[in-house]
């Protein structure tokens, strides 16, 4: 399903048992997995919660977020009497890339033969739950130099802003990445790997 993209999706995040951070935007399906701003701004803001989860969590995907649960349903039930007699893959009556769905039906046990009067109201529950609230699982993380952007870093407590110097070791300055700062893509990393550099880099050469 490389280069699919849903817009708008509804991401939840369930880690450590604890968390349930969401996101709705943009999601794409890449050669390796989940992408796109919504994924890129869940996992930011998930960065602790996933690393003490030691990345063992669980990720709820709402394909259709604009429609309740139940208009879900009903659309779906629609279908099912309109169409009872074509294959369901070929089929679908909702707003969603046709290699998403084929994957979704099968998701939810349908075969692409199935046809629309064939299925049980089992399976109809099946394919509104993998609709609206799929599950999927999350087991590790990237490579490292895979990511955009790390989280953590010097505890900025422990720095003064004005010249990005060490409250703990006097002489030493910081810019950048090293810092616990993390923005969203965009720029903002760049922006305050440039910012902070300046103030440190003016700051050393004006230290008496
Ligand atoms: C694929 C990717 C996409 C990104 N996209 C964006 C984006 O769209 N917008 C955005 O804002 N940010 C983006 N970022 C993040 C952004 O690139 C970084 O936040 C920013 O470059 C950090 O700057 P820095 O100077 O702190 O570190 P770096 O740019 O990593 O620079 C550190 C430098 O130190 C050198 N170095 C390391 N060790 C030593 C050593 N021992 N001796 C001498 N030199 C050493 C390295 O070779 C490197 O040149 C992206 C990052 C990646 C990886």
């Amino acid at each position: 399903m490389a280069g699919v993209s849903v817009n708008p999706a509804q991401l939840r995040l369930s880690a450590g048992g604890k968390s349930q951070l969401q996101q709705i935007g943009p999601l794409l399906i890449t050669h390796w997995g989940l992408s796109g701003p919504a994924v890129l701004k869940l996992s930011a803001w998930g960065a602790r919660v996933l690393h003490e989860s030691r990345y063992q969590a669980k990720l709820l995907i709402n394909w259709l977020p604009d429609l309740p649960q139940e208009q879900v349903r009903e659309k779906v039930l629609a279908v099912k009497d309109e169409w009872g007699k074509k294959a369901i893959a070929l089929h679908r009556g909702v707003d969603l890339p046709h290699r998403l769905w084929q994957y979704i039906i099968a998701r939810a046990g349908i075969t692409t033969e199935d046809r629309w009067a064939e299925i049980s109201s089992k399976t109809l529950n099946q394919l509104v739950q993998e609709l609206t609230q799929g599950q999927y699982l999350i087991n590790g993380k990237g490579a490292f130099k895979e990511e955009f952007v790390t989280c953590g870093g010097v505890n900025l407590k422990e720095v003064n802003f004005k010249t990005m110097e060490s409250r703990l070791v006097p002489g030493l300055y910081f810019a950048g990445e090293i810092l616990d700062i993390d923005g969203v893509t965009g720029g903002f990393n760049f922006q305050s790997a440039w910012t902070t550099g300046y103030l440190a880099g003016l700051a050393m050469a004006t230290n008496d």
